[in-house]
């Protein structure tokens, strides 16, 4: 089952090579423990679940060999047939083929790479569905680097053993022994502009900002270009004072306006569910923003009823109102929500 990868065309291969590249960065698959082994992905998944119902002994990510070029190689699964499986979303031909041809003849093993398609085939036999097998990982496993802090990380609770621990601390004493590492580590753009970030600092490039003068306070404010022409104020306390100071109570035009909205709509006043003033009230509340620049709707509530109130005390208002224009003495209730439980 061996693919050749030497067969490929020129094209084919700088093809996948730069697909190959470009999705390696940026490609995470799901991690999850599949009983001792943590798999990194759904394809990984797949295979065990394949191995293990052929009744074949494996092992996963069992050693790390060290290449002749200094590169370490860790191979997927190891087969108790003493057979090597690489398992390959994405198929990197610059940089996984040499290592691998490299393990292959300096350790005189087989290994045999196999991707989605292959995987298919595989389990063709077998009364494993892929998609099925794919989904039931997903829905254990979780992506790298998402949800799987703390207890959520599969590694987590998984100690080190000492020689581990002291190997791992050996090789980043080494490592910070070589001067340019640790210039490039200490003066890292991207860690001092964490440490900056850490400080509330904005970091990295920003829009071009322009400074603007509050209508109401006269401070100086900043604001990006596409809300040059939108800006009046440089907050929002600023916003409703000023039109705090503008805005009378009483003003018979926008009065007039709801009486005639009211007379005009006077049936649905009538039959409208309390859940849908918004847009019942909504065509009033625009000629009086267009009229009289008034946008809030409890200052409009207050200059018809004479008191601060909701769309609800407004709706009321106003079918007393037409009633008592048009002569009616039947007091109809509102349709209330037939259920009151909070919507969502
Ligand atoms: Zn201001």
């Amino acid at each position: 089952m061996k693919l050749d990868y030497n067969e490929k065309s020129n094209l084919e291969y700088n093809l996948s090579k730069s697909v190959g590249a470009r999705m390696t960065s940026t490609f995470y698959g799901y991690s999850g423990f599949y009983g001792e082994h943590c798999l990194r992905s759904s394809l990984e998944y797949i295979y065990a679940k394949y191995l293990d119902y052929m009744e074949i002994g494996w092992t996963y990510e069992d050693k790390t060999y060290l290449l002749s070029n200094e590169v370490r190689y860790k191979p997927d699964f190891l087969l108790e047939n003493g057979e090597y499986v690489e398992i390959k979303g994405v198929f990197n031909y610059q940089s996984d083929l040499p290592k691998i041809q490299l393990f292959e003849s300096e350790y005189n093993v087989k290994v045999t790479i196999f991707q989605e398609k292959d995987l298919r085939q595989l389990i063709k036999d077998t009364p494993f569905v892929f998609e099925h097998l794919k989904q039931e990982w997903k829905s254990h496993a979780k992506v790298r680097g998402m949800d799987n802090f703390g207890k959520r990380n599969p590694m987590y609770g998984v100690t080190q053993s000492e020689t581990t621990k002291a190997k791992i601390k050996a090789k980043a004493k080494a490592r910070f022994a070589d001067p340019s590492f640790k210039e490039k580590f200490v003066n890292s753009p991207k860690r001092k502009a964490y440490h900056e970030s850490r400080k509330g600092k904005k970091t990295g490039a920003l829009v071009p900002r322009f400074i603007l003068t509050c209508e109401f306070c006269q401070n100086s404010f900043e604001v990006i270009q596409h809300k040059v022409s939108k800006r009046r104020f440089c907050s929002k306390n600023c916003s409703v004072q000023a039109q705090h100071g503008k805005t009378s109570t009483t003003n018979s035009d926008i009065q007039t306006l709801a009486h005639t909205f009211a007379l005009d709509n006077y049936e649905t006043l009538l039959s409208v569910k309390l859940n849908n003033l918004k847009e019942l009230f909504q065509a009033l509340q625009d000629s009086i923003q267009k009229e009289n620049h008034i946008l809030d709707i409890r200052t409009i509530c207050q200059i018809v009823t004479g008191k601060p109130c909701s769309r609800k005390e407004l709706l009321y208002y106003l079918r007393e109102y037409a009633q008592k224009v048009r002569g009616a003495t039947a007091k109809n209730k509102a349709v209330e929500l037939e259920d009151k439980k909070p919507l969502g």
